[in-house]
């Protein structure tokens, strides 16, 4: 039944749902790029056990207990906004260019223009291009563009 009745909704769109419908998958995506092949290494031991904590964006070592921020380094260190937020954000970056302000506001969950206005410059600075869709015209699709902001988002600098 659910073949006789398509979906009007991009497939891509609802991937990019499934795939970071929650923190803790943002935050695993976030590691996999942060990490060479995914796997966190202390800095302190070199071991490649981690406990993720409750907060946000904490991750500690098995061995030694050193805590390691997953964002440190990099343009989102210490911003308020979740990592989901940011993701849902370099998407409508990179997917819906047209987008009005409230829209764009209303489908990421933010209320504050001004925090909207910070999050679009810090993406517009990882992406060193005068707007959006420049930066996306480089890419061969719109998804390696998406994949790359995240990429400059979540390394550090
Ligand atoms: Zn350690």
């Amino acid at each position: 039944m659910e073949q006789m009745r398509p979906s009007r909704a991009p497939k891509e769109l609802r991937d990019i749902i499934l795939e970071f419908s929650t923190e803790r998958k943002c935050s695993r995506y976030a590691i996999t790029i942060r990490w060479p092949g995914g796997k966190y290494t202390c800095a302190r031991c070199l071991g490649r056990d981690v406990w993720k904590l409750k907060s946000r964006d904490l991750v500690e070592c098995r061995t030694c207990g050193k805590q390691t921020t997953i964002t440190a380094g990099t343009s989102l260190h210490q911003s308020h906004v979740s990592l989901q937020q940011w993701i849902f954000s370099a998407y409508l970056m990179t997917h819906h260019q047209a987008l009005s302000q409230a829209d764009f506001k209303r489908i990421v969950g933010i209320s504050s223009d001004m925090t909207l206005w910070r999050m679009k410059s810090i993406v517009r600075t990882v992406m060193a291009a005068p707007n959006e869709v420049v930066f996306t015209a480089r890419y061969a699709s719109r998804e390696a563009a998406f994949r790359d902001v995240l990429r400059k988002l979540l390394s550090p600098n």
